[in-house]
């Protein structure tokens, strides 16, 4: 059996008509630039999220730089952000001419925690941006309650999260603004780059707007200096029509998630990752950490299974970040996490079969390593 990384073709077979039907009236409308596309999909994401606005943006990263923009983060300014997220979550901080501050992530969860988030604080610090990675919603009760002592902002990155809970309210609401990315390979994916904000603030979610049109709210005035982050309008289009699907493939992903957890938790040489109380994980990504990475991912490799590894260098040791003169074994999490992570193949559309198949060879690249 061959099965890739990921493949669009369950997902894409569905909506496959109307997505061909939408583009027809697309290019018949004849409006391509912020056209009604892309308020009716601000208007659904912002109900999907349960929050008062949406405002779409070109794609992840710009929408991380232009809520932290809009909060007026900059020059002197720090922003904790995790030892072991996307390097996106840190670019971001960098844009704004404010310093990325790294903390650790939890071992079972692979997520920033109050905890480590409080150890990173100093009287720069004006922002948190939790990534709820992998899919999995952060303790977001205990780090508002941190944000509240110290007077901070916090930007929820919920790139990889799309629909996550935490005590039942879901990611992209606990923050004054948050970023997303409808990147195609995200659970929520559009056909090329996209992203968002939302909020429950009218004058952020006003200000966001206008950064991401030249500063303007009336066609050539321009109040602010701005950007050109927009959203584009087909994507706009295709991301309505999908997210009608969310809800069921995240099921599907949260099916073959229990498939690979109850095969792989017999092999104790393997780490799956642990959901924490309270939190919902809607597997973005799923992934398990091994000593014996390389050999494994060769394995799987040989046998035709795609395999990814989320992410090989920590942000902080990136050739990007060497400015920041950050020494190996500061963060030792992060660092094992690299060494260590390998993300196994999950998309709607796979079947138990499947997940078995993985499984099985996992199991007996293991014996075969036992019997040496
Ligand atoms: C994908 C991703 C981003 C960036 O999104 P783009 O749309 O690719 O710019 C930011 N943060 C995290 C955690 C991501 O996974």
């Amino acid at each position: 059996m061959n099965i890739p990384f990921l493949s669009f073709e369950y997902m894409h077979s569905l909506m496959r008509q109307q997505a061909i039907d939408m583009f027809t009236q697309f290019y018949d409308d004849q409006y391509y630039i912020l056209g009604k596309g892309v308020e009716i999909f601000e208007q659904e994401y912002a109900a999907y999220c349960k929050t008062k606005y949406c405002v779409g943006m070109s794609n992840g990263l710009d929408a991380l730089f232009i809520a932290l923009k809009t909060l007026g983060i900059g020059k002197g300014d720090e922003v904790v952000v995790p030892s072991n997220t996307y390097i996106a979550t840190v670019l971001a901080v960098s844009y704004t001419g404010a310093i990325p501050v790294f903390a650790e992530p939890d071992s079972a969860t692979y997520n920033i925690t109050a905890k480590t988030i409080e150890d990173a604080i100093t009287p720069k610090t004006k922002a948190i941006i939790p990534v709820h990675l992998y899919g999995q919603a952060c303790e977001m009760e205990a780090i508002l309650a941190l944000s509240q002592k110290y007077h901070l902002f916090i930007v929820e990155d919920n790139a990889q999260a799309h629909g996550a809970t935490y005590n039942g309210k879901i990611t992209g609401s606990f923050g004054m603004i948050n970023a997303t990315s409808f990147y195609p390979g995200k659970n929520l994916g559009a056909l090329g780059d996209s992203g968002a904000i939302t909020t429950d603030d009218p004058m952020l979610a006003q200000k966001a707007s206008m950064l991401r049109n030249y500063g303007s709210k009336e066609k050539y005035y321009n109040e602010i200096i701005g950007y050109n982050k927009r959203l584009d309008e087909l994507q706009a289009r295709f991301l309505s029509i999908k997210l009608k699907k969310i809800e069921e493939f995240t099921i599907l992903r949260q099916q073959i998630a229990a498939w690979y957890n109850s095969a792989l938790s017999v092999i104790p040489e393997i780490n799956t990752p642990t959901i924490a109380k309270n939190s919902t994980h809607v597997y973005h990504l799923y992934v398990i950490r091994t000593s014996v990475r390389k050999s494994l991912q060769q394995y799987l490799k040989n046998n035709d299974i795609g395999t990814l590894i989320h992410y090989p260098v920590p942000p902080f040791l990136q050739k990007a970040y060497s400015q920041l003169k950050i020494k190996k074994n500061t963060f030792p999490l992060a660092e094992e996490f690299a060494e260590t992570s390998l993300s196994l193949p999950i998309w709607p559309g796979m079947n138990q079969e499947m997940v078995s198949y993985i499984s099985e060879l996992i199991m007996k690249f293991y014996k075969q390593r036992k019997s040496f």
